[in-house]
């Protein structure tokens, strides 16, 4: 058995002020994220407004 390598990372956003995981991300391909696409969230560990529930 043969695992398929996907070009998809997984990667995890927390606060940059309380360190807090906000949500998880889904990213293609390699490289720094430029930008942040509600498409691409794996689970949203917030109220639904990307913001901190512990410091906003
Ligand atoms: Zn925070």
């Amino acid at each position: 058995m043969t695992k398929k390598k996907t070009k998809e990372f997984v990667i995890k956003i927390v606060c940059a002020n309380c360190g807090v995981q906000l949500y998880k991300y889904k990213k293609e391909g390699p490289g720094s994220l430029i930008k942040c696409y509600v498409e691409g969230i794996l689970k949203d560990y917030t109220k639904g407004n990307l913001e901190c529930h512990n410091c906003n």
